[in-house]
């Protein structure tokens, strides 16, 4: 072990609903891949972690105003994110894509066809970003929503037209019987890491990257992705 904890306790902020990474099961308990991989890097690398579930962008306020020590909520690491973030290696690679309710994909096959309609997403992600920067170029309206729940109510109550979400993400709510059809390819890129505030915290983006790296050497990593999502189709 290269580095000892500076803390007695890390508080780490998460999204609120964002499976299969975090979301609560029956009893009311957060688990997702991003839990677990947290947990077990604590484990690993001796250090504790409480977790503090407020949402996506109230986790990245939460760690730029110092109330939380780090965060992990399959935030993608960007340019413009590493301005004010230090991010660990990468732990997985995702992208964003456009869902439609099941049935209603018919006259959507393209971003052109979005032309006139509304599509959402939730405040402060990639997604967010990729709706405004073209929201001129394909003339659809931008819906903002603070939590998936309602972003994805939404679209199944035909509120919105369409959302826009992490493809893994749409793939679980899928998986889970939500009627969503993705009619468009979706974009690549969006590799999630676990962030600090830049400059802060080194030791804890290191124990992470140290227990990272072990669970991927001796296959935890893989059984962790494997208890969340279904690879064979
Ligand atoms: N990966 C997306 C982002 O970083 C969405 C993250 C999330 O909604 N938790 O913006």
């Amino acid at each position: 072990k290269n580095v000892e904890a500076k803390k007695d306790e890390y508080v780490i902020a998460s999204d609120t609903a964002f499976a299969p990474f975090e979301f609560q099961n029956d009893e009311n308990e957060y688990i997702g891949i991003d839990v677990d991989l947290m947990k077990r890097a604590a484990e690993l690398q001796d250090f504790n972690i409480t977790f503090n579930h407020i949402g996506f962008s109230g986790a990245v306020q939460a760690v730029e105003g110092n109330q939380a020590d780090g965060m992990i909520a399959g935030m993608s690491i960007t340019d413009e994110r590493e301005e004010s973030f230090d991010f660990s290696d990468s732990y997985f690679e995702s992208g964003i894509q456009l869902a439609v309710q099941e049935g209603n994909d018919d006259d959507i096959s393209s971003y052109e066809d979005l032309d006139g309609k509304t599509v959402g997403a939730k405040v402060g992600t990639e997604s967010a970003d990729f709706l405004d920067e073209h929201e001129d170029e394909y003339g659809y309206n931008v819906k903002l929503y603070d939590d998936a729940d309602q972003l994805y109510e939404a679209v199944s109550v035909d509120a919105i037209n369409a959302l826009m979400d992490d493809y893994p993400v749409i793939g679980y709510s899928v998986a889970q019987g939500q009627a969503l059809e993705t009619p468009i390819e979706r974009e690549s890129g969006g590799e999630y890491g676990f962030a600090v505030k830049k400059g802060q915290n080194p030791e804890l983006l290191e124990m992470f990257n140290e227990g990272l790296k072990e669970m991927q050497r001796t296959g935890e990593y893989d059984q962790i992705i494997s208890d969340y999502i279904d690879d064979s189709g």
